[in-house]
């Protein structure tokens, strides 16, 4: 058997990983303000600092001046924008989430449901000079617990609007039918009995990180093509499934400012993961072509800057999704080689392809996987039998 990509993976089964082949380059280091700073660039345009922020406003700013200097879009372009870091339970490390200082103070992503998580949030905006309770409106990019998990809490006791995609389930626990959809789809893959036990257990005990006995203040159901205004920001609402079906990526088109979720993230690849819609019943999503139908959206666009859910901002956005194909490409190559030597069950070229693997890796591996089979069967000459009691595929030899 084939010795894996060595897997970094998160530890919950529903997030993203961290292949070490996938590490294209070092996080760039972070400069951390110690010193009150006024910088005047060439255009005009002020960047004031407190040391306050020091940890908080990192290595952005010199991205900005540089935008500003080559044309002055906006009067202040990210100085009201402070990356606040959160911590999680899960391997990834920290989550980003953004707060945009203004009238009506926004949150962009909330972190996991946990004491740490809330403090830690709390202390970041008060070194601001802000409190918790000033946060009027609550942006999700997508409702995994990383991401959404604190957003029902935050938006009771913060008495904000919570927006989020209408396909989002951040609201509620997966209903038991759902989650035995996904079992049996994963049966059908070849994943032993025993090991969907367990990742389910595992699974189900993550749900505490989401707080869903709160009631939130107000929600705002998006469906993609909304504007939302965030004083200097013109904020459009863009729909990017894959990494998750209600994945959402907010967009000042003007400024050429991404606050990009998990949909680009500047050292590890999203997760293509499967999902099965119980509004439809309980039909598969398609998660990498619609990820790379996403990542198209972005192509040719004039982006300067992407503030990612993980990470520190992009600014060559566009080397980023070159990088990504050329690696989806490689990785459905190895796939195709597989296939082409017998393997014919998900969950055997799964473990053909990352190797032997814990539990919630295992799944992460199979929903993978299936992605890159969808893949397969749309750009070469293979043939899977979806419907059959195990799915089985095949290369078609003409
Ligand atoms: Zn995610
Ligand atoms: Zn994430």
């Amino acid at each position: 058997m084939q010795q894996a990509d060595s897997f970094n993976l998160m530890r919950t089964p529903f997030d993203h990983h961290l292949p070490a082949s996938v590490r294209f380059f070092e996080p760039r280091p972070e400069v951390h303000l110690s010193l009150s700073a006024s910088i005047e660039a060439s255009c005009g345009v002020k960047y004031r600092f407190n040391w306050n922020l020091t940890g908080l406003v990192r290595k952005e700013f010199k991205y900005a001046e540089a935008a500003a200097r080559k044309r002055c879009y906006m009067s202040q372009p990210s100085s009201n924008i402070l990356k606040l870091e959160l911590p999680t339970p899960y391997p990834v490390g920290n989550i980003n989430a953004y707060f945009i200082d203004g009238a009506e103070p926004t949150l962009i992503d909330t972190g996991v449901y946990s004491s740490r998580s809330l403090n830690a949030l709390r202390e970041h905006l008060q070194a601001h000079g802000r409190r918790l309770e000033d946060i009027r409106r609550i942006l999700i990019t997508h409702d995994h617990f990383d991401h959404a998990g604190a957003a029902l809490h935050l938006s009771e006791i913060c008495r904000a609007t919570l927006y989020l995609h209408d396909k989002s389930t951040a609201l509620a626990r997966t209903p038991p039918e759902a989650q035995q959809q996904l079992f049996n789809f994963l049966l059908r893959c070849g994943v032993p009995h025993n090991i969907l036990e367990q990742a389910f257990a595992l699974f189900n005990a993550g749900s505490r990180f989401a707080g869903l006995e709160a009631k939130p203040c107000a929600i705002e159901w998006l469906k993609g093509g909304e504007t939302i205004l965030c004083d200097n920001l013109v904020l459009t609402v863009m729909t990017t499934p894959g990494h998750s079906p209600d994945h959402l990526c907010y967009l000042d088109v003007g400024a050429g400012v991404l606050f990009c979720g998990d949909l680009l993230l500047p050292h590890i690849t999203p997760n293509p993961l499967l999902y099965l819609d119980p509004k439809n019943d309980y039909r598969r999503s398609h998660s990498l072509l619609d990820y790379l139908d996403s990542l198209e959206k972005l192509q040719g666009r004039s982006l300067a800057i992407a503030y990612p859910g993980h990470g520190s901002a992009i600014n060559d956005i566009s080397g980023l999704i070159s990088r990504y194909l050329n690696f989806i490409e490689q990785r459905k190559r190895k796939f195709l080689k597989n296939v082409v030597a017998g393997l014919n069950t998900p969950y055997k070229l799964a473990l053909a392809v990352f190797g032997e693997l814990d539990l919630a890796n295992q799944y992460l591996a199979v929903s993978e996987t299936v992605a890159y089979l969808d893949l397969l069967e749309r750009r070469e000459k293979i043939s899977v039998d979806w419907d059959g009691d195990i799915i089985r595929c095949t290369e078609i030899i003409i």
